[in-house]
Parts: structure tokens; C-alpha cells; sequence
């Protein structure tokens, strides 16, 4: 990725938690690093196919003087999606911000915090079970999910009761997908999704067999990943209508397949 900094711009806000500081301000140095998937100004010289600096200079700005918030985390968060939504073409921002007046009682140089953050991607996750109460664990994971910090935009379809597949002799299953917008790594959120699992008391005994919870990765975005850890999008998404009849609800995926009637509508949902 091809990199644009911006450094220790400077201008006066009214972050912080005290009185005083949201009162009189203080000066705030923000810089940035803007990564971009191959500039295409690089190739053809014109000003349209770069990031236009002074218009995230001037975003950056109306955010920092208009912040009235306790932490510069929040004013930092807040920058970062301001300026990925001014350039559709920055992939992904590193934000560093810098309050070298902090009302620390003693001797340094400045306080400062810095964040990564990257172009949100639409995710859409399979749920299923046929454990316990299932309807109440499919509600807890999806709770669990919605309040992952990173996740927006937190859909859900209807919940469906579907006959087993591969292993036959278990009860049948309730199957959902929910859908978010994210930066979570789609790594950091196989593992976040293994931790909500198990809390879930989620046991691995036997493959394909009855389990609380199962959360599986179908999409994210558009990436394609090919580890045996993690294989994206899911490789028996299309031919699974537990998965294939919830999913319409959220995204187009083309034609419908006949064995879709199949599954039967467990319950009306939002
Ligand atoms: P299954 O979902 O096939 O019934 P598990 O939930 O036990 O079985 O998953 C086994 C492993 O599959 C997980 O530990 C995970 O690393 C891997 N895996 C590969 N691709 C995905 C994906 N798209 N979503 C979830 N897990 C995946
Ligand atoms: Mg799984």
C-alpha cells in the first residue's frame, strides 16, 4: 500500500475531562498516515487521482475545533471515520493525537494516543443450534456479536428450523445469519467468535454434531481466504440451505435454489 502522511497539524480544541479544559481549549497536533492501494496519480500526474491533503486537513480540522468529548480516544476514533468517509480511496488511517498541555501534574513531553483503523467491510456470520435452548442461544450470541467494539450496522434475518445435515440422528436445528460492518482483522474475529462459542459451552466432540452455538464466517466483503484455519467466503455456503434461505434477507446472492422451500420458518423476527 502506498502511504500519505500528514503530520502534527495544529489546532485549538476543548477535549478533555475537566471543566477548565472544555472551557479556555488547548492545542491538539494530530498526524496522519493515509494508506492507499496504488495511487493512481502516481501513473498519471493529475491532482484528481491523489488524496486531496487540504480536504483532510480541513475534515480533520472541523472535527478537532467542533469536539466537546472527555478523551482525545473518542476524538481520535472520531477522525478516522471522518476522513474514511471523505476519500473513498484511503484503505486504511493511522491517527496519532497529541496533547502536549494535558493536565498532568509533573514533567513530559506530550500524551498522545494512536489508532489504526481500515475501510469497514460487510460481514455476514451463519448462526446455529440444536442444544439446550437454542432460541435463547442463538440471542445470546447475537447480543455477544452486536457488542463486539468495531461492529456497526448489526442486522439480523429471521430465525429457521431446519432438519440436520451430514450427521442425521440429532434434533433439528435453529439457523439465523447476522449482518455488521467491521475493521475487526477477519483473524481477530474468528477468534473473538471461538471465545463467544465457548462461552457458550460449545464443545467439539463430534464433527457435524449437535452443538449450543456454531458461528461460522460466510463473507467478508469480498475477501477471499484460503487457510485451513480460516476459509472465506465459507466453502459450502451455497449448498447449504440453512445457510442460503437466511442469508436473502441480507444480501443478494443470486437465484434461488429449488431444495430452499425446505427449510420451514421457525418464527417471524423484528
Ligand atoms: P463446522 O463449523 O464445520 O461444523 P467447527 O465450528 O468446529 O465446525 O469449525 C472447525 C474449524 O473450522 C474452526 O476451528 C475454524 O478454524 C475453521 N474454519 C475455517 N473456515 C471457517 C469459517 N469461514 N468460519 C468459521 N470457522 C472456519
Ligand atoms: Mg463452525
Amino acid at each position: 500500500m502506498d502511504k500519505i502522511t500528514l503530520s502534527k497539524m495544529c489546532f485549538e480544541g476543548h477535549t478533555g475531562c475537566l471543566d477548565f479544559e472544555k472551557k479556555d481549549g488547548q492545542n491538539f497536533y494530530v498526524s496522519l498516515e493515509l494508506f492507499v492501494d496504488r495511487i493512481k496519480g502516481c501513473y498519471s500526474d493529475e491532482l484528481s487521482d491523489t488524496v486531496d491533503y487540504s480536504q483532510i486537513y480541513e475534515v480533520t480540522k472541523e472535527v478537532v475545533t467542533s469536539d466537546s468529548g472527555n478523551l482525545i480516544e473518542h476524538l481520535a476514533q472520531r477522525i478516522a471515520d471522518a476522513v474514511l468517509k471523505a476519500d473513498g480511496s484511503i484503505e486504511k488511517v493511522i491517527v496519532n493525537v497529541s496533547k502536549p498541555d494535558a493536565p498532568i501534574d509533573g514533567v513530559f513531553e506530550t500524551m498522545e494516543v494512536t489508532i489504526e483503523r481500515s475501510r469497514k467491510e460487510f460481514v455476514i456470520l451463519s448462526l446455529g443450534s440444536n442444544l439446550g435452548d437454542r432460541e435463547d442461544n442463538i440471542s445470546k450470541a447475537e447480543e455477544a456479536l452486536r457488542n463486539l467494539p468495531g461492529i456497526e450496522d448489526f442486522r439480523v434475518a429471521s430465525i429457521y428450523e431446519t432438519e440436520p445435515v451430514g450427521l442425521e440422528e440429532q434434533p433439528y436445528f435453529l439457523n439465523t445469519c447476522v449482518g455488521f460492518y467491521t475493521d475487526i482483522d477477519p483473524f481477530e474475529l474468528l477468534d473473538k467468535i471461538h471465545v463467544i462459542e465457548s462461552n457458550l459451552l460449545r464443545t467439539r466432540e463430534i464433527h457435524w454434531g449437535p452443538r449450543t452455538i456454531d458461528i461460522d464466517i460466510i463473507f467478508y466483503g469480498d475477501k477471499v481466504i484460503m487457510k485451513p484455519e480460516l476459509t472465506v467466503p465459507h466453502p459450502r455456503w451455497n449448498l447449504r440451505s440453512f445457510v442460503t434461505v437466511p442469508l436473502r434477507e441480507l444480501k443478494d446472492v443470486g437465484q434461488e435454489h429449488p431444495d430452499d422451500k425446505e427449510v420451514s420458518l421457525y418464527r417471524e423476527r423484528r
